[in-house]
């Protein structure tokens, strides 16, 4: 608008000033052509015998009050109806002029009068001389007059000059920009691909829609990188929060809420009311604590950083399970251990005392064989155990038929002892991938426990089938064991009843290797049992 209206301004003027020019100069001809007639009036009314004074005023009123001034030909001055001045004319433009080539016009503000004049003078000769010289005059506006006269008229022009710049530079813009207002609220509310017919904004809508694509694009990602969190976070099985205080958590996911027992919009009771975590949170020093939660065991791990803190907590239940077990291990060792070499060292004391009678040292000898075959068989027994964990040894193909009708006739005098009768229903060909050491280790401990378990006179049956899913079972007649010992008779050192400890019974590692073996193997081991009544163990490889 600014620009349109100074253009408009600027040319106004110039016209106004172009239309100056051409009034004035028309004007000044339309004024010489009356002096003109004027002079020819003159030349027909004038009386030259008369009075010069009294002829001029006669002729100015005939010429309607037009200024007649005669000079005499030196160019001073005769008459002049306007002024009584009698200074010398010959210098002026017009009278020199006239009395040069016979005929003059000059247009200048009169100094006599102070007006701006144009003046016409003749020169009127009698037999080639100058007779003498009459110059008419008529009053003529300025230039500058002219000008200033239609300076109110070039105000109205400008004032609506700005009125018609204002309405077309609303127009023009609006006109231009519509269509960019189109693609504005069209690019807002479609949310899709936008397009116009304009081709000057074709480049911006492509531009808009590249955008677009773009943005769209970095928006599913983001959407799936937090889904990808949410579901990261949400089956997690360790618990976090970030937090900046116990009112203020940023993050927290499904386990750690649970576990902390964290209500939406609630400060996590646990920073406040728990005295150690409180003081955690106060030192700002990364620290652990465990706490029992659920009935498991978890690690609570506190880490801080500039303005949040991390908790993480992580269920250590199982290495913590190891490592008591790895104490009641150590614990147990000690102790089976303990009772033999008790009993050898005290029998072997009292012979080096002599305080054993001949006859009976044969006997104390036999129990010290016998203890040391304990101590020794625990010991095979613990380190057959251990050894299933660094045991990397590759699988083959073992005949479990031939292992099984191989070993069982090693039972022979045991079960012969007990008066036990055999059955065996052992499917032929049947081949399971692993170890033959290791198979032998469970058919070894599961057949002397039905043999060792078992009633005099009682039954053994072992029984494997084949197929795909080849199966072996060991079933005695035997005590049985009762339903809330089933699941701890697997456990290291169980043994249901301790009188066996010291006597004929095992240490109860037997199972639990077995246990072990099977799981390493993925097979399947499981047990029925009836108290009284018999015990079969089976696995399904
Ligand atoms: P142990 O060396 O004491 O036999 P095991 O690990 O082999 O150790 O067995 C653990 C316990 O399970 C035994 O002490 C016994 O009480 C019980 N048990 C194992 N096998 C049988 C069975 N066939 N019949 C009854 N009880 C059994």
């Amino acid at each position: 608008m600014l620009v349109s209206l100074l253009v408009s301004v600027v040319g106004l003027v110039l016209l106004t000033v172009l239309f100056t020019e051409m009034y004035y100069s028309g004007a000044i001809s339309q004024a010489e052509g009356q002096l003109k007639i004027y002079m020819n009036v003159f030349e027909g009314e004038y009386d030259s015998s008369a009075a010069a004074e009294e002829e001029a005023a006669r002729l100015s009123e005939l010429l309607g009050g037009a200024r007649i001034t005669l000079f005499s030909p030196d160019g001073s001055v005769l008459a002049d109806t306007q002024s009584d001045t009698s200074e010398n004319h010959a210098a002026r433009e017009e009278v020199a002029e006239a009395l040069e080539s016979g005929e003059g016009f000059a247009v200048r503000s009169s100094s006599t009068l102070g007006t701006n004049m144009i003046y016409f003078c003749r020169a009127f000769p009698a037999e080639g001389e100058v007779q003498y010289l009459a110059r008419i005059a008529l009053p003529v506006s300025s230039e500058v007059a002219v000008f200033t006269d239609a300076i109110p008229t070039l105000i109205w022009f400008i004032l609506v000059d700005i009125l018609i710049c204002l309405l077309i530079a609303w127009l023009a813009t609006s006109f231009i920009l519509r269509p960019v207002e189109r693609l504005t609220k069209e690019a807002a509310t479609s949310g899709g691909e936008v397009s116009t017919e304009y081709s000057e904004l074709k480049p911006i809508a492509k531009m808009m829609n590249d955008m677009n694509a773009d943005i769209s694009d970095k928006m599913a990602k983001m959407k799936e990188d937090r889904r990808l969190e949410k579901l990261i976070l949400g089956s997690m099985e360790h618990g976090i929060v970030i937090f900046r205080s116990a009112e203020d958590v940023i993050l927290i996911n499904k386990t750690a809420a649970r576990l902390l027992d964290y209500e939406q919009n609630e400060p996590v009771r646990a920073f406040t009311e728990d005295r150690e975590i409180a003081d955690i949170l106060a030192a700002r020093e990364p620290a652990s604590v465990y706490r029992k939660l659920e009935g498991r065991d978890y690690n609570l791990r506190f880490t801080f950083k500039e303005q949040s803190s991390v908790l993480l907590i992580t269920d250590v239940t199982e290495s913590m399970a190891a490592a008591r077990s790895k104490n009641d291990f150590i614990a147990n060792v000690t102790h089976e251990m303990n009772t033999p070499l008790t009993s050898i060292r005290g029998f072997a004391e009292l012979i080096a005392e002599g305080g054993i009678p001949p006859e009976r040292i044969k006997g104390v000898a036999k129990t010290i064989i016998k203890q040391s075959d304990r101590l020794s068989n625990l010991i095979r027994s613990i380190i057959n155990f251990s050894a299933i964990d660094s045991d990397e040894l590759p699988d083959y193909e073992v005949d479990l038929t031939e292992l099984v009708r191989e070993t069982i006739s090693s039972f022979e005098p045991k079960l012969s002892q007990k008066n036990i009768a055999l059955k065996l229903d052992i499917a032929n060909g049947v081949k399971v991938m692993s170890r033959r050491e290791r198979l032998l280790e469970i058919f070894n401990n599961l057949v002397s426990n039905g043999i060792r378990y078992n009633k005099e006179g009682g039954t053994l049956t072992v029984t494997l089938t084949g197929g795909e899913h080849p199966a072996l079972s060991v079933a005695d007649t035997g005590v049985g064991i009762a339903e809330e010992d089933k699941e701890r008779i697997f456990d290291r050192f169980y043994t249901v009843d301790k009188s066996h400890n010291g006597g004929g019974g095992g240490f109860g590692l037997g199972l639990a290797i077995v246990k072990k073996l099977c799981k390493r193997a993925g097979w399947k081991l499981s047990v029925e049992s009836e108290l009284g009544v018999g015990t079969e163990f089976k696995i399904e490889f």
